[in-house]
């Protein structure tokens, strides 16, 4: 009764982010109750291995007390402490420092959002500040990837190279590009990792000679790409684009939103390819979402090209009222702690070494073209034929199919376009908890491929 209730309430009432309206209308909510570790269980009773830390945000796993702890001592104490008019919190204070210590070489300068998206636009707000103030003022181009995925503001869903989050949004503007994905698995110079690089090299120089290298503010990318199906590139392709921005003179930025925090092993991704970027933006594994929180890293050039250049006393005019939120940096703070000092960034290490492996097996399997990942984010691509790498039919609904599929087994992951099955459970999981997973994920496709319409397209 009171279920049917709180359902009744949700089709009228709450706007699900990316989600069909009208297909949830019909569908309605999983409304989900409690977690702990890895699990949930929601209001019906249903038990499910999180495969997914929520979003791929919940990165130590549900039901960390200290972390609650912290929030409540924090939120007691004082609840809010603006950051404009000079004020400050010392849990801002010393979350920053934080920061700064742990990200690679001068990025020193941490300035706290909401999350991702806000994360990404005030990025893209202080790049166009730091040109118009050190003499570049036309330098007012963007280039990042297609497949990219940078948040879905007003500016950031235009970096963000999804057709979901244009269609109907009149996005990209027009000062936003992009160039193809390095996408090894269907990359058309073939799978020689040289080959893939070159061709990501030759398409930013082509893009920055189009525009003018004179005219293009920064270059955006993910360290490994995420919501465009978990795409990992070549080691050393990083390094090669940082080369083209520098040659340019063009700023990289590195979103680490979903790689920061041991998705992907270390504490940021791209400490595994020794590239020092201009700005660097972070969220989700931030504060593994027990509160709202994102940044933007900000290096000495570009912090010191707006503080020494920008008109004597006068603000620099961006800020969120929750910049900052000592709440939300209380939870940082703590859940940094759980990361190191609990051992669950070496915990995440050590099972996602397995789960890459365990992942790496289901290959044998008829419905899967390519298994991929690192550390604790991995995906598998599904294909009606391997040698041919022949994508499912769209009027087939997989990714939807193999969800609801997924979800009786109770395994929550993330379908994307494509077929691609997205992965990122917590780095509190144990071997055991990645085996369940795998379990599940087998049996779910099992049953997909007993389903005679699915059968039938192989
Ligand atoms: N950048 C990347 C790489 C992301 O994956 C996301 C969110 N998935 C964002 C930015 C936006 O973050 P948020 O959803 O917290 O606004």
């Amino acid at each position: 009764m009171g279920n049917n209730y709180l359902h009744g309430l949700d089709r009228a009432h709450l706007v699900h982010p990316v989600v069909s309206w009208s297909s949830h209308e019909q569908r309605g909510a999983t409304i989900l109750e409690s977690g702990s570790g890895a699990y949930l269980r929601d209001s019906e009773g249903r038990q499910y291995l999180d495969g997914f830390s929520g979003l791929w945000c919940v990165n130590i796993g549900y039901g960390h007390d200290s972390v609650a702890e912290a929030a409540t001592r924090q939120m007691r104490q004082l609840p809010y402490a603006t950051g404009y008019f000079h004020y400050a919190s010392e849990p801002s204070i010393r979350f920053a420092e934080a920061i700064a210590q742990r990200t690679p070489g001068d990025l020193d300068h941490v300035y706290f959002t909401l999350g991702g998206s806000d994360a990404v636009d005030s990025a893209v707000r202080f790049i166009r500040y730091y040109h118009n103030v050190t003499g570049a003022p036309q330098r007012k181009h963007f280039i990042a990837l297609e497949r990219g995925y940078h948040g879905s503001s007003s500016t950031g869903s235009g970096l963000t190279a999804l057709p979901l989050f244009h269609d109907h949004f009149d996005g990209p503007s027009a000062f936003q590009h992009h160039i193809p994905s390095y996408y090894p698995y269907r990359n058309p110079v073939g799978p020689s990792e040289e080959a893939i690089i070159a061709e990501s090299v030759r398409a930013l120089r082509a893009t920055v000679e189009r525009l003018g290298a004179e005219n293009v503010a920064a270059f955006f990318c993910e360290p490994i790409q995420g919501s465009g199906g978990i795409i990992v590139p070549p080691r050393g392709w990083l390094k090669a684009m940082h080369q083209v921005c520098r040659e340019y003179g063009i700023l990289l930025v590195v979103d680490e939103v979903i790689t920061g925090f041991g998705r992907t092993g270390p504490l940021f991704a791209l400490e595994d390819e020794g590239v020092v970027p201009d700005l660097m933006t972070m969220a989700k594994g931030l504060t593994s979402g027990y509160a709202p929180l994102g940044a933007v890293v900000l290096s000495e050039r570009i912090y010191r090209g707006i503080a020494d250049n920008a008109p004597a006393g006068k603000p620099v005019g961006h800020g969120f009222t929750y910049s900052g939120h000592p709440v939300s940096c209380a939870v940082g703070l703590e859940v940094l702690r759980l990361y190191e000092e609990g051992g669950l960034l070496a915990n995440g290490q050590r099972v996602g070494a397995y789960f890459q492996q365990r992942l790496g097996e289901l290959e044998e399997h008829p419905l899967v073209g390519e298994s991929r990942g690192r550390g604790l984010l991995g995906a598998v691509e599904l294909v009606t034929d391997k040698a041919r790498k022949t994508k499912f039919d769209s009027s087939l609904r997989l990714p939807d199919r193999l969800l609801t599929l997924g979800r009786e087994r109770g395994l929550i992951f993330r379908a994307f376009a494509d077929d691609i099955l997205g992965f990122a459970p917590p780095l509190c999981c144990s071997c055991e908890d990645i085996d369940l997973l795998i379990e599940r994920l087998s049996s779910t496709l099992d049953a997909a491929l007993d389903e005679p319409d699915i059968h039938a397209a192989l």
